[in-house]
């Protein structure tokens, strides 16, 4: 049987009509989206409304009329079918990273006597620099972070561990790592998990119940396409959210915000994670940008974002020219995300050049190039271009020029 060609695949794809929903760059193929998802029609839309409408005329009173004070819930309530949570255990709110402090906070008083919390060398930063500030303030004695290699998890899950810290599907390499078995794991040693999902959030099914995951936390502006500096989320399986306690209390998680009583209260379930205001701009277009969800099959999904890793790797495979690059992104289906990475010495350069001739991925120090394939806009054939444009930058040393090699602020 012959391989399908590119655009055989696009034209038997069942999710090729989602594209028409975004608005792409005219020129050039993004592979970028696992760091800043494209704009959505409904987004623009929702911009346009929020700031001309709701703020420009109906100002204060579109808290009520707007729904504005709900948006933290709603936009949680639309993320919750994505990573596989029933209603009432997802809120939109502040970053992964402020969100991360006040999760793992909580969750190291839900295990008091022990204090250590466990995660890997190779997590996302800012997901330890959370941990290392909260070890600075609460002291060793409550709060110690442990790192270990990846093969090392099973060994390193002491009985002091309070908290595993994981991220679902790894920032570099894309690597999935197994929910159902490590949060079994931690669960049988009496630790608590949090998975971070910035990289599998509208990339994968995510099964965060199925799993028996105990908190969340993910991103609004990679896959969910919630534009740059979106709100991100957090997730608290219902089990645990009566008596919670975060230290970021604010007046929006009292139990009655407006009140204005002097105690503190907390309000049952996730609103008594949120602290201050919403970032109501950006929350309100994430809101839209998260209906281009509606109506996917997230395992259709899944298959067509490893149907065109597969066909990059081949495609790569097949050319000589590109045999100086190694793939350190799984190959088996199972533990491959929705991104692929790429050991090259000159990999700043390529990706550099790569973008000057419009294909936008990214590089991650030392020495990788990243692509990212978001499935809802990606096409088979932007695919093969890519590679193509690939292949002839290294066949033509194109990325040695000068101009390829100053490193830039944000890589
Ligand atoms: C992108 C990313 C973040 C981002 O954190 P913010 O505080 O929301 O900027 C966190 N964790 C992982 C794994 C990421 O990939």
């Amino acid at each position: 049987m012959n391989t399908p060609t590119a655009q055989q695949l696009d034209a038997e794809d069942p999710l090729a009509a989602k594209r028409d929903d975004f608005l792409l760059p005219e020129q050039g193929v993004y592979l970028d989206g696992n760091s800043l998802g494209c704009l959505t029609r409904q987004a623009r839309q929702r911009a346009r409304e929020v700031v001309e409408q709701q703020w420009g005329q109906d100002l204060i009173k579109s808290w009520n009329s707007h729904g504005w004070i709900d948006l933290p819930t709603r936009c949680g309530e639309k993320i919750a079918p994505l990573i596989g949570a029933a209603p009432g255990q997802v809120i939109c709110c502040d970053s992964i990273s402020v969100n991360l402090f006040k999760i793992v906070s909580a969750a190291l008083k839900l295990r008091a006597g022990r204090r250590t919390v466990l995660s890997t060398v190779s997590n996302f930063p800012t997901d330890l620099y959370t941990v290392q500030g909260l070890q600075a303030l609460l002291g060793e004695q409550q709060c110690r972070l442990q790192l270990c290699a990846d093969t090392e998890l099973e060994s390193a899950l002491g009985d002091d561990v309070a908290v595993l810290l994981m991220s679902h599907v790894d920032f570099r390499t894309g690597y999935v790592n197994d929910m159902q078995h490590l949060t079994a794991m931690a669960h049988q040693l009496g630790a608590l998990v949090i998975w971070d999902l910035a990289h599998s959030a509208g990339a994968m099914p995510v099964m965060l119940d199925d799993c028996r995951a105990d908190f969340a936390v993910g991103c609004g502006y990679k896959y969910l396409n919630g534009g740059p500096g979106a709100p991100a989320f957090i997730y608290a399986a219902k089990r645990h959210q009566a008596g919670l306690q975060q230290p970021l209390s604010g007046w929006m998680g009292h139990r009655a915000p407006f009140d204005f009583d002097t105690h503190y209260a907390p309000a049952a379930g996730m609103q008594q994670f949120l602290s201050g205001t919403p970032a109501v701009l950006s929350m309100s277009v994430l809101e839209a940008a998260l209906d281009v969800f509606r109506g996917i099959d997230l395992s259709v999904l899944r298959s067509k974002s490893l149907a065109l890793t597969d066909l990059f790797i081949r495609q790569v495979r097949a050319r000589p020219a590109l045999a100086d690059l190694q793939l350190i992104s799984p190959i088996e289906h199972e533990y491959r995300g929705s991104q692929l990475a790429w050991r090259h010495p000159d990999a700043w350069a390529i990706s550099q050049a790569l973008i000057a001739r419009g294909i936008i991925g990214d590089f991650r120090a030392p020495d990788i190039v990243r692509f990212g394939f978001s499935p809802l806009y990606l096409r088979y054939q932007d695919v093969e271009r890519s590679v193509d444009v690939l292949e002839d930058i290294v066949c033509t040393g194109m990325y040695r020029q000068s101009q390829f090699q100053l490193r830039k602020k944000v890589t």
